[in-house]
């Protein structure tokens, strides 16, 4: 059974589903304004590992996975009361239309996430195509008295909503005004930490409502979708550190306010990645793209494996060396799989899958896990055709895409094809110098040459 450290209950939890056999979980998903950075698909593989692992336990996985197209604000527009959407100021800085941004950035993380090998989530709802259920709920909210109305915008009355805080511990009563920078200062608010459910506007994207023409605020649609697609009692809420607040706080309170209990079993956060030492996002201006990693000549999948190589739950600093790192590695093991599927076949090494496996069900130990397949590599004891079945067994739940050089002739990394040429020449010309520091990066590469009379040879280890 996989346990998690849940963040309200502020331990390590068994994940029992309520559904016996069905895992129900949702994932704060994209704003789809800008291309995905690798620390944003840090917080999407959570729920990947998530679901594969309890997939293995034999439960079926169901996914919900918004995409904000409308109504996330960008967050230090304090001088606007009506801030200003992310989405409208990308299309304005594009010169294209608020739709076109969307759906090219929505299908640019589609294509990230295939690259990373994200399973797909079962449903992928899109924030300005599910209105009518954020106004059912906001109407539901009001009609409980969880919520009022100004000026034909309303808002999420926290006070009402008694445990307002359990997951981050910032309670309503030491909470300051400010935390949530824009949000507090708007005036027509009765108390600073209430929250905007709809905005009254008559802007770009806005839509009727029974309060006036507006748009959602960002909050309302998990809870809208959520409660749509998975239930008023689900398994597994993710997402990353940062929307522990106000988000998920935000959004726990509009659940169970609406429903009258708790909606969300478990709340599971990934920590930040770093890059060369600070957070990686666009004002730090460290951000790293799928496509930066793919043009630098690495496996999109090297990224995957140098994240699973962290747990989750520890911040992780990610740098260049480390990809590259990575990269030779993933290339190693395929290059070995492929030689372990020429011997007879041989069933599984037991004992190194159930210890991998324990230590996945361990809250994800993802680096423990890791270090049972490099064990595995070097046990010469082992036979090759039994090396095989265990690691395909488990790429099942890493998913490296360790088959995939299977009957295919070894390959060069990139690059390295022409390192040997001129490696070639330099020892023509007798340039030792030359030749040896050639040596050196083509084994940095994982490619080792050896010297022989017929000339230099490749031999891949
Ligand atoms: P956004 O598209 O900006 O709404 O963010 C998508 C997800 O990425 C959210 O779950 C964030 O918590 C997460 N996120 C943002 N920056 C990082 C980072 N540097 N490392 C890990 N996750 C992040
Ligand atoms: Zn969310």
């Amino acid at each position: 059974m996989l346990r998690l450290y849940d963040t309200k209950a502020r331990r390590v939890e068994r994940i029992v589903p309520e559904g016996a056999r069905t895992l129900r979980m949702y994932t704060c998903g994209p704003t789809v304004y800008r291309f995905a950075h690798v620390g944003n698909l840090r917080s999407y593989l959570l729920s990947d590992m998530i679901r594969r692992v309890c997939e293995r336990h034999g439960l079926r996985a169901i996914v919900c996975q918004n995409i904000t197209d409308v109504g996330h604000l960008v967050d230090d527009a304090q001088i606007d009361p009506q801030g200003e959407d992310k989405i409208l100021r990308q299309a304005r800085a594009e010169g294209r239309s608020a739709t076109e941004i969307a759906r090219f950035y929505e299908e640019a993380f589609r294509a990230d996430a295939a690259a990373l090998n994200l399973r797909p989530p079962e449903y992928t709802p899109r924030a300005t195509e599910t209105i009518d259920l954020m106004i059912e709920l906001i109407a539901r909210l009001l009609e409980k008295g969880h919520a009022y109305v100004v000026d034909g915008s309303v808002y999420f009355d926290a006070r009402s909503f008694p445990t307002y805080g359990e997951i981050s511990g910032n309670r309503l009563d030491t909470l300051k005004p400010g935390g949530d920078r824009f949000e507090s200062l708007d005036p027509r608010k009765r108390f600073h930490a209430d929250w905007a459910l709809w905005k009254r506007s008559d802007r770009e994207l806005t839509w009727d409502s029974p309060w006036g023409r507006g748009f959602p605020g960002w909050h309302v649609e998990c809870s809208a979708m959520s409660l749509r697609y998975l239930g008023d009692r689900f398994d597994v809420h993710t997402g990353g550190i940062d929307l522990r607040f106000p988000h998920h706080e935000d959004e726990r309170a509009q659940s169970n306010a609406a429903t009258g209990h708790e909606v969300v079993a478990h709340w599971v956060h990934g920590e930040h990645l770093l890059f060369d030492g600070r957070k990686m996002s666009k004002q730090t201006g460290n951000v790293v793209l799928l496509r930066d990693v793919v043009e630098a000549g690495l496996d999109p999948l090297a990224v995957r494996l140098a994240m699973l190589d962290h747990r989750y739950r520890q911040q992780m600093n990610l740098t260049w060396e480390t990809l590259r790192a990575a990269d030779r590695t993933l290339r190693r093991w395929r290059r070995r799989v492929a030689e372990w599927a020429e011997h007879p076949s041989r069933p599984m090494a037991a004992e190194y899958a159930a210890r991998a496996k324990a230590a996945l069900d361990d809250d994800l130990d993802t680096p423990a896990a890791l270090r049972v397949l490099r064990e595995l590599e070097r046990d010469e004891s082992v036979p090759p055709g039994s090396r095989f079945e265990t690691f395909l067994e488990l790429d099942h739940l890493f998913g490296l895409d360790l088959s995939r050089d299977i009957g295919a002739a070894p390959t060069l990394p990139p690059g390295a094809a022409e390192l040997l040429e001129r490696r070639e020449r330099a020892r023509a010309a007798r340039d030792w110098a030359t030749s040896d520091r050639l040596r050196e990066e083509l084994a940095e590469m994982g490619v080792k040459v050896a010297d022989t009379p017929e000339g230099q040879k490749v031999v891949l280890d």
